[in-house]
């Protein structure tokens, strides 16, 4: 394909295509353990028309048990030992993960890493679909999926995981890169947060802990969606909460790209969003301001965040810093691949806009 045909392909992600929809029915969807990932899934199942959240579950009456009956989202405990914990602590409850799963076509499984696979025995004897996370392994459902490159193949799926943070962040500008430029290599050093803000175990207090295991496992994941993709990864884990930093090399095939090429492909992708040191963003930790200040949801940024002015090519060599919001980037990725999966949307950038638009992520 040509460069122009190349761009029109990419550009039909970010908006202009009008294709049909297939049918209009809403999916009856469960949310699996309701912890960081799980509460931003559920919420944002709930902005979708084509979508019900039927339940969520709850291992234990905590806060977030009651949030989720705050937020008037049906609650289910994993099984019936938990129940008189939680109507003791009040928690109102409708049942339990079995009964759930008699009333849903799809689960998105968030539990903690490396229950997926327990998890997805009770989901086969149910009979229902099951979306899994990126702390679980490709194998699990032995496809990986990201909106922008693999929509049409997830259409009418039994699995899928959704990939990390991470890769999610890297697969979003490597794969236009690769498609209008060629990759011919892509190396990535990611500065990861040590926790997640509401955790209270994680890095250390005052020191850079690097990924012993190298290359990491970072680029070996971004390959379960781009088998062909030639990259590898390092990652250090330093005392932050807000975000990860990518610092990214890319050797470029194409001759002759300058930096404004760069930007402009970048430009014209959804869920990828500008700052500029210029503007006085300097940090990940404004990045997370500029959220607030945005009204976003739990003061999430779900965008890959790329530094305008840090981003520069000399001769094939493309360099750039991107940001990812580790609680957030993944949640679009879901609502788009149940509907992928669910057979609700053929076409991936009409699926793209409506989960952005639901979800207020604008360019
Ligand atoms: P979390 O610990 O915040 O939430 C997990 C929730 O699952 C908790 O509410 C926990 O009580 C519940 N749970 C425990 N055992 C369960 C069981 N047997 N069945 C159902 N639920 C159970 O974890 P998280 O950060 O939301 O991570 C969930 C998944 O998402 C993991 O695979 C993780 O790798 C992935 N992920 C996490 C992040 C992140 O930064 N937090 C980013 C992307 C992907």
């Amino acid at each position: 394909m040509c460069a122009h045909a190349e761009l029109s392909a990419m550009r039909n992600l970010s908006g202009a295509r009008h294709l049909q929809m297939v049918e209009a029915m809403a999916a009856r969807v469960a949310v699996n353990g309701f912890g960081t990932i799980g509460k931003r899934v559920a919420r944002a199942v709930m902005l979708q028309d084509d979508m019900e959240l039927v339940g969520v579950t709850k291992t234990r009456p905590t806060y977030e048990a009651r949030i989720a009956n705050r937020e008037g989202m049906p609650l289910y405990t994993i099984d019936d030992k938990q129940l008189s914990l939680f109507e003791k602590e009040g928690v109102r409850v409708d049942g339990v993960l079995q009964d759930l799963l008699t009333k849903v076509d799809i689960v998105v499984d968030c539990s903690p890493n490396g229950i997926g696979e327990a998890n997805k025995k009770l989901y086969e004897e149910a009979g229902v679909k099951a979306i899994f996370q990126g702390g679980e392994e490709h194998e699990l459902a032995g496809f990986s999926f990201n909106a922008f490159s693999s929509y049409d193949e997830a259409h009418d799926r039994k699995w899928a995981r959704v990939v990390s943070c991470n890769t999610t962040g890297l697969i979003r500008t490597l794969y236009p890169l690769d498609r209008m430029f060629k990759v011919d290599e892509a190396f990535a050093a990611i500065i990861r947060r040590g926790a997640d803000p509401a955790e209270s175990k994680g890095s250390a207090l005052n020191a850079v802990e690097p990924s012993l295991h190298v290359p990491t496992h970072h680029g070996v994941d971004v390959k379960t969606v781009l088998p062909w993709l030639n990259i590898s990864t390092m990652a250090v884990k330093v005392p932050t909460t807000n975000m990860h930093v990518h610092c990214i090399h890319v050797k470029l095939r194409k001759n002759g790209v300058k930096t404004s090429d760069v930007l402009s492909l970048w430009d014209q992708m959804p869920r990828i969003r500008f700052v500029s040191g210029k503007h006085g963003i300097k940090t990940s930790g404004q990045i997370m301001e500029i959220a607030r200040d945005l009204g976003r949801h739990s003061g999430d940024f779900a965008e890959t965040v790329i530094w305008e002015d840090g981003t520069h090519v000399d001769d094939n060599s493309l360099y750039f810093y991107q940001a990812v919001h580790q609680e957030s980037d993944v949640i679009p990725e879901n609502i788009d691949c149940i509907r992928s999966m669910m057979g609700l949307e053929k076409d991936a950038s009409r699926s793209i806009r409506k989960t952005d638009r639901s979800m207020g992520i604008s360019k």
